[in-house]
């Protein structure tokens, strides 16, 4: 079996590593989106198919028996993308995703960063992807802006941090107290989350940004039942 996985998530990792244990072939792709990605073992292929049309292209040279689509849950273009492709083509597709947050006290969620954007406090915590911070390049407040990469745009007033997780409870209650934070925007990813944790242990409200829509597919929630589905 050969499974093309549209990665950039550590589910998508995970799964890259679990088939290959089992002997299964896996390429990874990601979008080539930060300068120095965290690598599945495998075989990889970095950057755009170039839209719907592009994709059906790589898969008709690239045969593949399944593709699992295991994108962040705000890769909505990726996935529609793969789901259009798929039906052309009669691929079977899985979507791989961790499960939204819980409601709790405390939290609230909102449809867009936009939305978010009129909603912060004097002192916000951002976690929400360097790409996402237009929308609170106008702001006045300040912002705490964690990224893995230097964000092309940022508000006036701001301290970043560049750093990847896994995070600890322990790491997010110190920067959090360190930097007096009054609000957490961050996107509704799901997994496990140490700043959720830190933010209720020190009662700071989250806004989540809601999950966008993404096409009907069947969805696994972890890399066992994935790889059942793939069998
Ligand atoms: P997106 O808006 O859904 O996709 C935009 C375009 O990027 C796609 O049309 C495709 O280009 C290319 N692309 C996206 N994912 C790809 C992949 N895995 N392999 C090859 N091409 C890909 O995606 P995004 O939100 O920018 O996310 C990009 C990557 O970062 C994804 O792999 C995602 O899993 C990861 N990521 C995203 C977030 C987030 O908050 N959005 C957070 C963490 C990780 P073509 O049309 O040219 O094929």
């Amino acid at each position: 079996m050969r499974v093309l996985v549209l990665g950039g998530t550590r589910l998508s990792r995970q799964l890259a590593t679990t088939l290959r244990e089992q002997g299964i072939a896996v390429i990874s792709s990601l979008a080539g989106r930060v300068a120095d990605p965290l690598l599945p073992p495998g075989e990889v292929r970095i950057g755009g198919f170039g839209g719907v049309p592009g994709l059906i292209e790589w898969l008709r040279s690239h045969p593949v028996d399944a593709v699992v689509d295991a994108t962040h849950p705000f890769a909505a273009q990726m996935s529609s993308h793969a789901h259009q492709a798929c039906s052309v083509l009669d691929v079977p597709l899985l979507g791989l995703r961790v499960p939204s947050w819980p409601p709790g006290p405390g939290r609230a969620w909102v449809g867009s960063l936009d939305e978010a954007a009129t909603r912060v406090a004097a002192r916000t915590f951002l976690t929400i992807g360097s790409l996402g911070l237009p929308a609170f390049a106008a702001r006045p407040e300040w912002f705490l802006i964690r990224s893995v990469d230097r964000p092309p745009v940022l508000p006036a007033r701001h301290e970043l941090v560049l750093d990847r997780g896994p995070f600890t409870v322990d790491g997010e209650l110190r920067l959090l107290r360190e930097h007096r934070i009054e609000l957490l925007v961050t996107k509704d990813s799901g997994g496990p989350d140490a700043k959720l944790h830190a933010a209720a242990e020190l009662g700071i409200p989250v806004l989540l940004i809601a999950r966008p829509v993404l096409p009907d597919m069947p969805v696994a929630t972890t890399v066992a039942d994935a790889v059942r589905w793939l069998l």
